[in-house]
């Protein structure tokens, strides 16, 4: 795994966590089950958990367990209904590596990771998180345009985070021209660009009001997932909550209790449904419809064009997928195609005078509007190598190839780009997210939700030291997340390992506020963020179909929104596109519901 061939952190590379985090994936469920696991096992009580927590430990499945405010018949009932639920609606991931199945050739399919009802969230709250969607989908096109931006932001990243420069170097080629020439990318700059953006956030106390208010933990605009199994399960509470209404009052009022405060008499409560199933298809045929439009002849006769979905082998996270698949085939007429990087190297093919892709179908040739990418966002989806020029990294080639094409890319490497950790605490900074973002309210709405944010970069500057001084001198690690520029989960430093890597990585001159702070060129990669404390409350977490356990939990709420633009930015589409929310124990510090930390749920509006 490259991240401990990193200088940076050899000091603490015979860490048996690290060892252990150094293959977690994405949030994709492929692997191995057995790495899958979180270091903290959800099938004990939470780490940090205090005794009082009702975290019950249910390692088999035991139904005789009890859960506060919920009565065993009840719960029995509701473990009932999500499986069946789950069966009759796809709420599935399959059960292992190949498919997990027993037998050969066929591919099995059990529960996702679900929290057995719904956690209750501020309606105010989830409403500005919906309204942000549109913004920041804004936002994410205008960074994709702004070359020398993304070039600066990314300076020091470049160094030692070879994936970050490997597609800043392809994004400089193919958008900006350089070395390979203007006719390099000509096709990629005129073609429409896609997103499928997600926003994450979490509730945190906001110190002038002393009520919560949701601060964003990242932007993914690259496979942003569980738009599908999502939808599903908001559909699935929303029947619990309505068929036992009566049975959950006490569960759901304590649970509103414990995150707002209080219990409204508003008769308005509940899960909302999601748009995300007609959402997501309908971005992606817009995109589909004008790459039609424009290519005349493309989608005349029987071979239409498709939408290729890049993949990675092995995921276990196909039916999120699949449900998206369908849905673009039901309401669009739209056919959709599974490919590796590596077999987009193998089988499709440029014309190099229009920049059409194609390749063989089944039947006859097919030609590629819409690439949707549910790969290639960490480095272990390219496991050939760097080395384009030599003809070897055919993940890289495959992945260039696609960018070049005149088809719409969901996302561009521009959209890419502007979705690193490195991106986002540049936008904290004064004056950042207003060079991209002409109206002042939206502008100020972005802003509101942006937590603490420290570069320890070359350009940190007296705030970024005051928070590596907090960390090493104040003992503020539990104030802070450090973060690599990676995706998917388990890659971040808590507590004491954030220690060791700061410790290893600066030197401090002088004592306390005037220490002067010295960061070596490794933690350029690295952003320190202020840590967020959501609200706890009661969650029953089933895995496998099983009550994994109860006890209090934190949620992580993301918002999706889509957007299509055209080469010259012209936006021509821009909408938010539905909701997720993720539910963990509270003392599990990571997230990401494939890495096995967390579990898909949905807001009960209060
Ligand atoms: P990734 O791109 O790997 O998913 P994230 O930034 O989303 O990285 O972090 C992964 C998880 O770590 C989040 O889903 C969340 O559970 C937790 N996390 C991240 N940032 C914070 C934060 N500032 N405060 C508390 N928890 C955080
Ligand atoms: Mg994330």
């Amino acid at each position: 795994m490259r991240r401990t061939r990193r200088p940076l952190l050899s000091t603490l590379v015979a860490s048996a966590s690290l060892a252990f985090r150094a293959h977690q994936t994405a949030e994709s469920f492929s692997g191995p089950p057995s790495l899958k696991r979180p270091s903290v096992s959800l099938l004990r009580a939470p780490r940090t958990g205090s005794r009082s927590d009702p975290a019950l430990a249910s390692s088999d499945g035991d139904m005789t367990e009890s859960v506060p405010n919920v009565s065993p018949g009840t719960l029995a009932t509701l473990v009932e209904y999500a499986t069946s639920f789950s069966a009759a609606n796809g709420l599935q991931v399959e059960s292992g590596s190949g498919g997990g199945s027993s037998v050969p050739g066929t591919r099995s399919y059990v529960t996702a990771p679900i929290s057995l009802l719904p956690q209750a969230y501020p309606r105010d709250q989830f409403e500005r998180a919906t309204s942000l969607a549109g913004p920041f989908n804004l936002l994410v096109d205008r960074i994709s345009r702004d070359g020398p931006f993304l070039k600066e932001t990314h300076e020091d990243v470049r160094g030692v985070d070879e994936y970050t420069g490997k597609l800043l170097e392809m994004y400089e080629e193919v958008y900006l021209g350089e070395r390979r020439g203007d006719g390099w990318g000509r096709f990629a700059r005129s073609a429409d660009r896609l997103g499928i953006q997600r926003s994450d956030y979490m509730l945190h106390e906001d110190s002038a009001t002393g009520g919560h208010v949701i601060k964003q933990v990242e932007l993914n605009t690259i496979a942003s997932s569980f738009a599908g199994l999502a939808s599903g399960v908001a559909r699935l509470h929303s029947f619990e909550t309505e068929r036992l209404g009566d049975e959950l009052r006490s569960f759901l009022e304590g649970n509103e209790r414990a995150v707002t405060g209080k219990v409204s008499d508003d008769g308005d409560k509940g899960v909302p449904a999601s748009p995300a199933m007609t959402a997501l298809p309908a971005a992606i045929s817009v995109a589909y419809d004008r790459y039609v439009e424009r290519h005349a002849g493309a989608g005349a006769g029987s071979s239409k064009p498709v939408v290729v979905f890049v993949v990675q082998p092995g995921e276990t996270n196909t039916v999120d997928q699949r449900l998206l698949e369908f849905a673009l085939h039901d309401r669009h007429g739209i056919p959709v195609v599974r490919m590796s990087l590596a077999e987009v190297q193998e089988r499709v093919t440029m014309d190099e005078s229009t920049g059409r892709l194609s390749f063989d179908g089944e039947a006859s040739r097919r030609e590629i509007a819409v690439v949707y990418y549910r790969a290639g966002y960490a480095p272990t989806d390219y496991p050939s190598g760097y080395d384009t020029a030599g003809g070897t990294g055919v993940e890289w080639l495959g992945r260039e190839k696609l960018e070049r094409g005149a088809c719409a890319k969901c996302p561009c490497l521009g959209y890419h780009l502007a979705g690193t950790k490195k991106v986002q605490q540049e936008l904290a900074r004064p004056g950042v997210v207003e060079r991209f973002i002409d109206d002042g309210d939206d502008a100020a709405a972005i802003r509101s939700a942006f937590a603490g944010l420290y570069s320890l970069g070359a350009d940190a500057n007296e705030d970024d030291a005051g928070a590596v001084r907090d960390v090493l001198l104040r003992g503020g690690e539990g104030r802070y997340v450090l973060k690599p520029q990676r995706e998917g989960g388990g890659n971040n430093y808590y507590g004491r390992e954030m220690v060791d890597v700061l410790s290893a990585n600066c030197t401090l001159t002088g004592d306390g506020d005037d220490a002067a702070v010295e960061l070596s060129a490794g933690l350029g990669e690295f952003i320190l963020m202020e840590r967020l404390f959501p609200p706890q409350q009661l969650a029953v977490l089933l895995r496998n179909g099983r009550v994994e356990g109860s006890g209090m939990s934190i949620s992580e709420l993301g918002c999706f929104g889509t957007v299509v633009a055209d080469g010259e930015g012209g936006v021509v589409h821009n909408e938010y596109g539905g909701f997720l929310l993720r539910t963990k124990f509270s003392g599990v510090d990571e997230g990401g519901v494939a890495s096995g930390f967390a579990t898909l749920s949905s807001p009960y509006l209060c």
